[in-house]
This record gives structure tokens, C-alpha cells and sequence, in this order.
């Protein structure tokens, strides 16, 4: 089994270019924009060959998650918590204003504190899909989403843990 296997970011993609011809078992298809992972032998002349930097190979098997402190991983959540409580005053301010600029900074600084708590998530040991952390997390969710418990359990099936 190959070790990498080619994925490719379809914001960056140009389309119809240098990867087509450089794979050498057909396993890139900019048709679809789909890489065929059945096809794909990780070598990497695809990513190489790109222009836009779109390609990028992705280990297939994960390794293990770092070990981090729990005081670190507190640290971590209590600061998350903060940049939830700052999200929910943003959101009552949306509802608030009347200023349909005001409300689309309202609009960025959610999305600006949503990326600092995935940043925030990810140190804290919930980065990788075959993590212990990730899968007690996804149990947790179907408990508390059950119109989600159909696609949380295929996902759950799919992931090996590797911890
Ligand atoms: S890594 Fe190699 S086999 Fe896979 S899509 Fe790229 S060029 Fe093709
Ligand atoms: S070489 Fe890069 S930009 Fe060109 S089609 Fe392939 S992925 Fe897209």
C-alpha cells in the first residue's frame, strides 16, 4: 500500500495543467477535480509539477497524537471558552444593530475567533482524525446530535484509532 496519498485544494487549482501529464497512473482528473485514491501511488510528481501549489501529499497512515499536559490542555480550553463567550456577545450585537457595515465586522470577528479556536482545538490534541480524542469527541456528538447519528457513524467506522 502506498505510503502518501495526493490531494488537491481546488481554491488553488487551475484546471487542465501539469499534473494530468505528469501522473503516471491516470490517477488525477481535473474533469471532476477528484484524485483517484484507488489509482494514486503517492509518488508525488503531480505536487511537484504544480504551479499553484494545489497538490499536496497526505500520509495515509496518521501517526500517533503528541502528548500534551493537562495544564496545557486547560490553559487551551479556558482560552477557547473565552473566544466562545466573545462569539455569543458578537451574535447579540449582530442582532442588535441596525448598520448593515457594523454588522458585517460583527460578521469577521466570528469567523476571525472561530479560526483561533480551531487553532486552539488542534494544540490541544484534537489535530489528527485517528486520535483517541477525536473519536471520543465524534461518540460525544452523535449523543448530542442525533439527526447526526447516521453520517457521526459511518465517519466512526471509517477511522481507525491509532492510540
Ligand atoms: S501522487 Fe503520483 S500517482 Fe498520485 S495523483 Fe500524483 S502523480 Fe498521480
Ligand atoms: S497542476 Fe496544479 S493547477 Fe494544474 S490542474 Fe493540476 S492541481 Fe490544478
Amino acid at each position: 500500500m502506498a505510503k502518501f496519498h495526493a490531494y488537491r485544494n481546488l481554491k488553488l487549482c487551475s484546471k487542465d495543467c501539469l499534473c494530468l501529464f505528469v501522473c503516471p497512473t491516470g490517477a488525477s482528473d481535473t474533469e471532476t477535480g477528484q484524485i483517484d485514491f484507488d489509482k494514486c501511488i503517492g509518488c508525488g510528481a503531480c505536487a511537484n509539477a504544480c504551479p499553484a501549489r494545489a497538490i499536496t501529499l497526505i500520509p495515509n497512515k496518521m501517526p500517533k497524537q503528541q502528548v500534551h499536559q493537562e495544564e496545557v490542555i486547560k490553559a487551551l480550553f479556558k482560552v477557547a471558552n473565552i473566544k466562545i463567550a466573545t462569539i455569543n456577545k458578537l451574535k447579540g450585537l449582530i442582532k442588535s444593530s441596525t448598520d448593515e457595515q457594523e454588522k458585517k465586522l460583527y460578521k469577521a470577528m466570528i469567523h476571525a475567533n472561530k479560526v483561533i479556536i480551531e487553532d486552539l482545538m488542534r494544540e490541544a490534541g484534537y489535530m489528527l482524525p485517528e486520535s483517541k480524542n477525536t473519536h471520543d469527541f465524534l461518540e460525544e456528538l452523535k449523543k448530542t446530535t442525533p439527526q447526526k447519528e447516521k453520517i457521526i457513524t459511518e465517519l466512526l467506522d471509517k477511522l481507525e484509532v491509532n492510540e
